[in-house]
């Protein structure tokens, strides 16, 4: 029940983190981001989910 909660690893710098924003990548796929990494996500224009 809680294991997906706890595995989520950064789409950019792969570190695992359970503060992550859900990005939708180009194929509409949904990626995780950590907070650090989240104004690279910006940068890609990936859309917030
Ligand atoms: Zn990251």
């Amino acid at each position: 029940m809680f294991k997906n909660w706890f595995s989520k690893s950064c789409y950019f710098c792969g570190k695992k983190t359970k503060d992550t924003t859900r990005y939708l990548d180009d194929q509409g796929n949904t990626v995780h981001v950590c907070f650090q990494c989240v104004p690279v996500a910006e940068r890609r224009a990936l859309r917030k989910q």
